[in-house]
């Protein structure tokens, strides 16, 4: 059989996957990558011993990254992960405090300490949560979205129950309102929204399948961070003989004898884009998903901080407002991330590296508006990290003159990576069948398919690497069709 060579626009999780799984099929892959790193927005960076992650810094699912790597016969490279109990630590502006675990009766005993009736709350959005999953959730992610009679047929195929359960989504908002009567466990809910850069008051009740899934399936640490995982990544492909370009950003074109790809024009039987597919399906338009801000903190000494914690804005409708009408909030939310609190290979003895972020708007698309924000952020980072370090050390006073910033990453450097506007997530999934109009994995030409955040299933390192799978398997298909 005549080898068919497939072009991978983009060196991304979703990419590498997708370009690995590929050559494994005995296809000539070449990946061109525009940057001088694989990776994309999980990009690492090592300061003075110091390990940090850029990007993400969680990770779920930990069967479908493993099994990712099964499928690349590179389980020898995979770097070992540590399940997180508690999970994550949320902090409130009143003083309260709530810690996520895995073990349900921990977590709400948790939330008993608010307030008595919220540990009913736990169960009962708990169990509705899983309901989501099985309704919606599973069938969503068990094949590539090719439209609504395919995804019934396989809701359909778990019952009446299922199908009802899908009916009567609401946003996670008014989900979370519906199990739980403080303002802080509403909170706790809606900041799921975020995971796929969107609001709780807008996004479909269907995102509670996150929690669902941290509870379910734990919140996992890579060992020596994310970065590592994508070391293995790049690894595990190059030994398939994928032949990588990095610095080289590419363009393709169909023509009638394949597709034009690269800066040599070379031709191609298939292409997989990694790079987020608003652009070359002409969606530019489309409102966007958050961006964000990190900083990148070295802190002396090993002080007693969780592994992730959240430090919650005081009025998250407003700061959803503000972040989607294109502001800076007013009083943000911060995340951070203290991955050597479990890693000591993170952070050489006596030291702390912290990964803080907040959300931030996307950026206007169109190059004279996007020098124009380039000019504002130069002006805005300054504001965002003394709103950062204020929400920190109001928490942990004992930072205070302890802390030194070794790096930052505003929405301007992602963007630089192709991001649109910095964001995130790309495609924002707001309203009841948001997630429905994700740009397919199916592009709209013979041949031509996406993967990665911007695509179906969506963001986040596994969700990704099951668009990379799909990618690959429906290339493969084509290419046999064709062959
Ligand atoms: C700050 C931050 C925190 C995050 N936190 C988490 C987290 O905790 N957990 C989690 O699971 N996920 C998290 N994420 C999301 C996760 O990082 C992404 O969803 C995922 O890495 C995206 O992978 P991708 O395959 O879509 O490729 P991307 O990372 O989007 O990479 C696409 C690649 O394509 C390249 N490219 C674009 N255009 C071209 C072109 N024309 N030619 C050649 N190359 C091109 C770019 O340079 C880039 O390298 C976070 C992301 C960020 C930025």
């Amino acid at each position: 059989m005549k080898t068919s060579r497939v072009a991978v626009i983009g060196g991304g999780i979703g990419g590498l996957t997708a370009a690995g799984l590929l050559a494994k099929e005995g296809h000539a892959v070449t990946l061109f990558e525009g940057g001088p790193s694989l990776g994309g927005k999980a990009q690492a960076v090592t300061v003075e011993g110091l390990t940090l992650d850029t990007g993400p810094t969680l990770l779920t699912l930990p069967a479908l990254v493993r099994g990712t790597f099964e499928k690349l016969d590179a389980l020898d490279l995979l770097p070992p992960f540590t399940e997180l109990e508690p999970q994550c630590t949320y902090r409130f502006t009143d003083g309260c405090d709530f810690t996520a675990y895995k073990d349900l009766e921990r977590m709400a005993d948790s939330a008993a300490e608010l307030r008595p009736s919220e540990r009913k709350g736990v169960h009962t959005f708990y169990a509705e949560a899983a309901a989501i999953w099985r309704a919606a959730g599973e069938p969503y992610l068990e094949a590539p979205f090719e439209g609504m009679p395919g995804f019934m047929a396989r809701v359909a195929r778990r019952g009446i129950g299922a199908m009802l359960a899908g009916m009567q989504m609401d946003t996670l908002h008014a989900l979370a309102a519906k199990h739980f009567q403080t303002q802080h466990l509403r909170q706790y809910v809606g900041r799921f929204a975020t995971y796929a850069g969107g609001s709780p008051y807008a996004s479909s009740a269907a995102f509670a399948l996150i929690p669902h899934i941290e509870h379910a399936y734990g919140v996992h640490h890579v060992k020596s961070g994310i970065g590592a995982l994508v070391a293995a990544l790049g690894q595990a492909v190059r030994r398939l003989g994928v032949t990588v370009h990095l610095d080289t950003r590419a363009r393709f074109e169909r023509t009638s004898e394949g597709y034009r790809v690269g800066p040599g024009s070379e031709l191609f039987d298939s292409v997989v884009v990694n790079a987020d597919p608003l652009a070359s399906l002409r969606r530019e338009g489309e409102p966007l998903s958050l961006s964000g801000f990190v900083l990148l903190l070295e802190v002396e000494g090993r002080p007693s901080l969780p592994h992730h914690t959240v430090l919650f804005g005081g009025d998250y409708r407003r700061e959803f407002d503000e972040l989607f009408a294109g502001q800076l909030a007013t009083d943000p939310t911060v995340y951070f991330c203290n991955p050597s609190a479990t890693d000591p290979s993170m952070a050489p003895l006596g030291r702390t590296g912290l990964f803080v972020m907040v959300n931030a708007p996307a950026m206007p698309v169109g190059a004279s508006q996007a020098e124009q924000a380039e000019r504002d952020w130069e002006a805005m980072a300054e504001r965002v990290r003394t709103q950062m370090f204020d929400k920190l050390f109001h928490h942990y006073p004992g930072l205070k003159g302890k802390t030194r910033v070794v790096g930052q990453r505003t929405p301007v450097d992602l963007a630089a990576r192709g991001a649109p506007g910095g964001s995130i997530y790309g495609f924002l999934p707001h309203g009841r069948f948001g997630p429905f109009r994700r740009p397919r994995i199916r592009g709209g030409t013979p041949g031509l398919f996406f993967a990665g955040g911007g695509t179906h299933p969506g963001g986040g390192v596994p969700l990704v690497m099951l668009s990379g799978r799909f990618a690959a398997e429906m290339a493969s298909a084509h290419l046999r069709g064709s062959a």
